[in-house]
């Protein structure tokens, strides 16, 4: 994931739509909950890589999850984070927390990838790569996000039961 700096320009841009009612209502209007999925489901725009695209205003988007991150805390600490990672191994997902969007290195992040790719059952196995899987997935939680589910639960009935699987 490829860390954008963010521009004095940018960091006044997202400071002000954190503070819009109306942008965080709109983020907001995107996000779906997945039964026996802790993730929050992102169901706008995709990414090449899979990640949420939220359009903050005119000309300026950015990806979503950073877009959570700097609501929940703060435009400041988004900066200061060197990259965020998806511990759930989610890239739509919006949830900002332990075990889903927390602050990471590269390093680390890629030391995680690693580690997880092999897992029996994890998303980054996924035959369909992530991207595909992120698009098909965000077109069924667009859906009906109950579609979401029936998925998850083949995805572990392929794989195996895995408590960790997103
Ligand atoms: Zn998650």
């Amino acid at each position: 994931m490829a860390t954008v700096r963010l521009g004095e320009a940018g960091s006044a841009a997202l400071a002000a739509g954190c503070a819009s009612p109306e942008v965080v209502a709109r983020y907001r209007a995107k996000l779906v909950q997945v039964d026996g999925s802790g993730c929050q489901w992102w169901t706008g725009a995709v990414s090449g890589r899979g990640h949420g695209r939220f359009w903050l205003a005119r000309g300026r988007v950015l990806v979503a999850h950073r877009f959570a991150f700097a609501l929940a805390n703060g435009v400041a600490a988004l900066a200061a984070a060197e990259v965020l990672g998806h511990r759930c191994d989610n890239p739509l997902c919006q949830r900002v927390g332990p075990g889903h969007v927390v602050t990471s290195s590269y390093v680390e992040n890629r030391r995680e990838w690693a580690a997880r790719r092999d897992v029996t059952g994890s998303p980054l196995g996924d035959v369909r790569g992530s991207r595909r899987r992120a698009r098909e997935l965000r077109d069924l939680a667009r859906t009906d996000p109950a579609l979401v589910a029936a998925d998850l639960v083949r995805l572990r009935r392929v794989f195996g039961e895995q408590p960790s699987l997103w």
